[in-house]
């Protein structure tokens, strides 16, 4: 018997999340909670897009990535994509890779980079040196508190989900 790779683990799970989500996706247009979390979320997303625009904060990730430094999108990062947050992905129509685009990097990094349009938290208020030696410490402030909406409602809609998905898990 062959042994499985953390690889092979990852595409099982990625598989059976993309079907749970076939079956489920009625139940979620149907959840008015759901869709109202949701909606909280869109609007905490944008803020934080505004804030990384504003401060030029997407402008270091790009140089970053076109010197092709090791980036934080590292191999193992896509381990951090809990199946909730892949399910609000998929609501949210995220194209999703097929398979990985790069050996050394996470499974959801595109050539265009990350193909998620939620990501985990640590994505998100990760700053690495190289970047926090670009920014003035403001601007890194104010990124950091215009994500906050973003943060309390992805909880807030994860928690809703692992609810809603105990109950799938648990019914015969
Ligand atoms: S956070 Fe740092 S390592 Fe990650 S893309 Fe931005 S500059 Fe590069
Ligand atoms: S930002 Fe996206 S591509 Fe990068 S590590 Fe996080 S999930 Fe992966």
């Amino acid at each position: 018997m062959s042994v499985k790779t953390a690889e092979d683990l990852f595409q099982e799970s990625l598989t059976a999340t993309l079907s749970l989500f076939k079956r489920i996706k009625p139940k979620l247009e149907r959840n008015e909670d759901f869709k109202a979390l949701l909606a909280e979320l869109m609007k905490g997303l944008e803020e934080s897009e505004r804030a990384y625009r504003e401060t030029g904060a997407y402008l270091v990730c790009r140089e970053c990535a076109r010197l092709s430094r090791h980036t934080c999108c590292g191999h193992d990062m896509e381990l951090e994509v809990s199946r909730e947050l892949l399910i609000v992905n998929l609501f949210l129509k995220a194209n999703l890779p097929q398979k990985r685009s790069f050996p050394e990097a996470c499974f959801f990094l595109g050539p265009q980079g990350c193909t998620l349009l939620a990501r985990p938290i640590l994505c998100r208020n990760f700053f690495c040196p190289w970047f926090k030696e670009r920014l003035p410490i403001e601007k890194l402030k104010y990124i950091q508190i215009r994500q906050e909406k973003e943060i309390i409602s992805l909880f807030k809609l994860i928690n809703h989900l692992k609810t809603l998905l105990f109950r799938v898990d648990h019914s015969y």
